[in-house]
């Protein structure tokens, strides 16, 4: 089933250049996809539109077959409760005057999930791995790896159909980053991924989907081992070239 379509969006932030042209793709449910494209490509637009946090000028999003609707309250309240998003610094992303337990269940609260919310909260946590104590501390206490895990459990825990991820493992280092990726790796499972990168290399270890993207549009987009195997674009071949020799654990 298709979950997220763009049709042919478009959308800049001025007048002088084009962000985003004529970007169509389709989420479909239970298969993630990689976004990938170098810094400035327009992934971090595309996902803005996906949210709702911008609106693009030409085309279409549509989720679960209707188009978002920015401004109805109602639709955008249950858009959030079923995509969420996990973006690139674990730093800034979690507010240091709350506890854990807190971040966690603030969106349970915004979104008035109904249920026992400390049971969801503890299950969001040890979806990712981390500790009950976890709860009762302040964002500080944690490396960059855990606070990552602190944001994926905050996304996750209502449950939503779909994650998006914004270069979610890139400010991390690269034994962290293997680890985080697993854990996407096996959230994905329940949920569907966008996962955005600009590296190649770790999309493919993730998604069965790939969406390439150069300044704004889609060069090669289709089934990820396909597109590894026999890339056609040159510029998804130069992509491909600079992928860092990972580790085996990133397989
Ligand atoms: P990516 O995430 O692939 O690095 P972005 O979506 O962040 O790319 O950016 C795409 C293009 O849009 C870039 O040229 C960037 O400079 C420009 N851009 C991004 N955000 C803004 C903004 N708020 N105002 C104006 N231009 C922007
Ligand atoms: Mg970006």
């Amino acid at each position: 089933m298709s979950l997220l379509e763009l049709s042919n969006v478009g959308f800049s932030y001025d007048r002088r250049s084009q962000t985003l042209d004529d970007v169509s793709f389709t989420v479909t449910e239970g298969r993630s996809v990689g976004l990938v494209g170098e810094s400035g490509s327009g992934k971090s637009t595309i996902l803005k539109l996906m949210l709702g946090l911008s609106r693009q000028q030409s085309g279409e999003i549509t989720f679960e077959g209707r188009p978002l609707d920015l401004s109805s309250g109602a639709f955008m309240r249950d858009y959030r409760r079923k995509v969420q998003a996990v973006f690139q610094d674990p730093y800034s992303s979690l507010d240091p005057r709350q506890k854990v337990k807190s971040i966690i269940s603030e969106p349970l609260r915004s979104l008035k999930i109904p249920g026992n919310h400390d049971q969801i909260v503890a299950e969001a946590l040890s979806a990712v791995g981390l500790p009950e104590e976890a709860l009762t501390r302040y964002p500080h206490a944690f490396s960059g790896g855990q606070r990552q895990r602190i944001a994926i459990a905050r996304a996750v825990a209502a449950q939503p159909k779909l994650l998006l991820a914004d270069e979610a493992v890139s400010a991390l280092d690269l034994s962290t980053r293997i680890l985080i990726v697993d854990l996407f790796r096996k959230l994905s499972e329940r949920m569907t991924l966008v996962f955005v990168s600009h590296d190649l290399g770790v999309v493919a270890a993730l998604c069965e989907e790939m969406v390439i993207l150069e300044k704004g549009q889609i060069v090669e987009a289709g089934n990820t081992q396909d597109i590894i195997a026999n890339p056609r674009h040159p510029y998804t071949r130069k992509l491909l070239e600079s992928i860092p020799r990972m580790p085996c654990a990133m397989k």
